[in-house]
């Protein structure tokens, strides 16, 4: 298969998941597989149903489309867009919601479908994305309680996305509070609690995670095995499930410093060098286009990025220990922001082992 490739080692992804999602289960608490990073990928998508999880989680109505085949409960993530809701009642099982127009669209879309749809109510506890704001959460369940083709089925919340708010005993048991007070208020039963994303296992490793809390969605934790807000890497876990690989187009010793009056790089800043003497250098063939530089890591220790224009992306190979050629593979490992762009990269192969 033709590079730059994205090599997936599903026996590995397999391996991650079911360590988390019996982690997880050991609390009581459903594991969502969240799919977005990797586009779900149905080959992918599958292996992580076949270990362990309850549900699959997406942030796009398109994604989840290419999951229908797989018999597991889908979520959509991102709040739906009122201009989707009759796809969304179609493809996904439950949504995430915070706006009472949208709630009534999908209503309606479930009423025309002749289904019922479940209704998950977020609220911000903090970090400014999505959720109503912790004192109008009783109320809007109320609001949604009195819609005909939605089921209000829980209350969830998102930390650390835009705010970096950690998740914490005390703002858990906030989200556990507010779904007690919607109980008490309407005498309805909530079933769903659901405590955050991958930056919720520390308090749950901990032990800090309330009781009540009874389902998580996890991306990064698992398909990369690290937690980008605490910057940790989760034990158990291997961070070599996916593996990028581009061709050395250009193997040649030059200066470390340009020869010339120095202006703007092609993404409009101005570059900075240091002299370190003449250094063999490589070029692969991938670039700003498939990826984010700043976002991996070359498996070879020895590598380091250099930069990258949008097809091009330059490597210092001097101190490596491996005698390279032009044509030669260079491997790297990915982070979230990496691992994103070269998912979704039409440029990319994509290569399941
Ligand atoms: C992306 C997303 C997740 C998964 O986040 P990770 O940090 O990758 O575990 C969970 N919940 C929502 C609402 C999301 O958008």
């Amino acid at each position: 298969m033709p590079y730059p490739k994205l090599v997936v080692d599903t026996k590995k992804l397999a391996h991650n998941t079911r360590t988390l999602a019996e982690r997880c289960a050991a609390r009581g608490i459903a594991l969502a597989a969240v799919t977005k990073v990797y586009c779900a990928f149905p080959e992918l998508a599958r292996v992580q149903a076949a270990s362990g999880v309850a549900w699959l989680a997406d942030s796009r109505v398109e994604n989840l489309a290419k999951l229908q085949d797989i018999p597991l409960p889908k979520i959509l993530l991102r709040l739906p867009m009122i201009s989707q809701a009759e796809d969304v009642v179609a493809l996904a099982d439950l949504s995430f919601n915070s706006e009472i127009a949208t709630c009534k669209a999908l209503a309606a879309a479930a009423r025309k479908q002749g289904k019922i749809h479940d209704v998950l109510l977020m609220v911000d506890l903090g970090d400014l994305r999505e959720g109503v704001w912790a004192d109008r959460a009783v109320e809007t369940a109320g609001e949604i309680l009195a819609l005909e083709g939605v089921r209000l089925r829980g209350v969830g919340v998102n930390l650390t996305c835009y705010g970096g708010v950690l998740p914490s005993s005390a703002n858990m048991t906030r989200l556990v509070e507010i779904a007690e007070a919607i109980e008490k208020r309407y005498g309805v039963a909530l079933e769903i609690v659901s405590g955050g994303n991958s930056s919720s296992l520390k308090l749950l490793a901990s032990g800090g995670m309330p009781s009540r809390i009874n389902h998580l969605r996890l991306g990064e934790s698992v398909v990369l095995g690290f937690e980008t807000a605490e910057g940790t890497r989760i034990p158990g876990t291997v961070d070599d499930v996916f593996t990028f690989a581009a061709e050395i187009v250009e193997l040649q010793t030059k200066p470390s410093l340009p020869v010339g009056e120095i202006g703007r790089d092609a993404f409009g800043q101005v570059p900075v060098f240091e002299d370190r003497g003449w250094r063999r250098r490589a070029i692969v063939a991938a670039g700003r286009q498939d990826l984010r530089i700043d976002a991996m890591r070359p498996r070879d220790e020895k590598i380091s990025i250099l930069g990258a224009s949008s097809d091009h992306m330059i490597l210092d190979v001097t101190d490596s220990s491996r005698e390279w050629q032009v044509g030669d593979a260079v491997e790297f490992n990915l982070a979230y922001g990496a691992l994103l762009a070269a998912a979704t990269s039409a440029y990319v192969t994509k290569e399941f082992v």
